[in-house]
């Protein structure tokens, strides 16, 4: 939980002069907030961060990949090809939109394949939702270029590598729209809350309109101006939204931190041939929140799992086996493949486009079934990362012995 490590004076003053307005609401109230906008300055800290035109802050990354389908114009009958290892959020926002989710293979790089996206789209394919997952980035470049060739919106749900770069670029930065998420479990948080990116001036308006019952924000009384469309109400608050803008500016020392403890564990790992690294495209541009690798199968995954327990790996770092996860990969999500809702859904009527109960994801698969994810802490000594090092270490030792030196 790395933002959340960093709680600190900052953060509460922030909440504080909010407090001291009284003005909760992230519009009207001009004169008794005191110059006090936060939701805008966390807005304009996010565009800075990622040299983007706009930014609209929201009330969590569900509602900003909800907000951007919706602004992308991707509704009932629209096929969106979604990954099976994200979280639930991604396909969630496509099914409440209307849309039929597709869902493609994953490769080394933990997201988006790009062939099995080209293998996956037919003629009702209109947008691709790419995760960035675990702080780092899917095959982009080539991406983009299948959606330009293909017609396809192309969204990022950027949800997990919020500061995350390919080539330079910021992710998010690369289709219509990017995603981001500032829960209580992300690299920076305001306790709940999101936002959405975009160079392109319509959509950021449909955005932000959306996000508000469509109110178009023009002049300064939101009430009394018009509304172009019909929205919900996926607002940020100012306490919110304070909290995130004293997180936002700790980004630079978050990512540091992660990338160099990210790095003495890597070097650890590599001493073992049998450990394959998740493939990064960039590593330049790898957020670090999370280390990520592969071992040669299920069985010898749950080996190195069962020795971590048995030297107290568990004791000072965080880790994922996904497989067994609940919420991160389509294995558990039932509630998914049997679209169990309390309402009647687009694909419910329409069927979906594929049979989620029987899908067979055989590369995901044997990918996820083989991946533990370390998660990075930013407040971690060096001692503690010594003593991590040595049980890393250790408890591999016990599973690959012949291959120590
Ligand atoms: C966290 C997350 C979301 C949802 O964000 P919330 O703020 O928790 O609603 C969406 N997509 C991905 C990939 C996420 O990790």
């Amino acid at each position: 939980m790395p933002g959340s490590e960093l709680f600190g004076i900052e953060e509460r003053q922030a909440v504080q002069e909010v407090m001291e307005t009284g003005v909760l609401f992230r519009y009207n109230h001009d004169a008794q907030r005191k110059g006090i906008w936060k939701s805008r300055e966390f807005e304009a800290a996010i565009a800075k961060l990622n040299n983007v035109k706009y930014a609209h802050a929201c009330s969590s990354g569900s509602t900003a990949v909800a907000i951007a389908m919706a602004a992308c114009g991707i509704g009932v009958g629209d096929e969106v090809i979604v990954p099976p290892f994200t979280y639930v959020a991604t396909v969630e926002g496509a099914l409440l939109g209307g849309a039929l989710p597709v869902f493609a293979e994953i490769d080394e790089t933990l997201c988006l394949s790009p062939d099995s996206i080209r293998k996956s789209i037919t003629p009702k394919t209109k947008a691709v939702v790419v995760v960035h997952m675990c702080g780092s980035m899917a095959k982009i470049d080539e991406i983009v270029e299948i959606c330009k060739e293909h017609n396809l919106v192309l969204i990022e749900d950027t949800a997990q590598a919020f500061g995350g770069t390919y080539q330079g670029k910021p992710l998010g930065t690369f289709g219509s729209m990017g995603c981001f998420s500032f829960d209580f479990f992300k690299i920076i948080t305001c306790g709940e809350g999101g936002a959405v990116i975009t160079n392109d001036e319509k959509l950021y308006n449909l955005a932000e309109q959306f996000s508000d019952h469509g109110h178009d924000h023009i002049g300064n009384n939101r009430g009394m101006e018009n509304h172009p469309i019909i929205g919900f109400n996926y607002r940020i608050g100012e306490l919110n939204a304070a909290i995130g803008l004293a997180q936002v500016k700790k980004m630079d020392y978050i990512m540091s931190q992660q990338r160099k403890h990210k790095q003495i564990l890597t070097a650890v790992l590599e001493k073992f041939a049998e450990v394959q690294l998740r493939n990064i495209p960039d590593k330049e541009g790898d957020v670090a929140t999370f280390l990520d690798f592969f071992l040669p199968n299920e069985a010898e995954t749950r080996k190195v799992l069962a020795a971590f327990e048995k030297e107290g790996v568990n004791q000072l770092v965080g880790y994922k086996y996904w497989y067994d996860n609940q919420y991160h990969y389509i294995r558990n999500w039932e509630h998914v493949k049997e679209l169990k809702t309390p309402m009647k859904l687009a694909a419910h009527v329409l069927g979906t486009p594929q049979d989620y109960k029987t899908l067979e994801l055989p590369q995901s698969n044997a990918l996820i079934s083989r991946l533990i994810s370390f998660e990075i802490k930013i407040k971690w000594t060096d001692a503690d990362l010594q003593e991590l090092s040595r049980r890393i270490e250790a408890a591999l030792s016990s599973v690959f012995a012949k291959e120590l030196a």
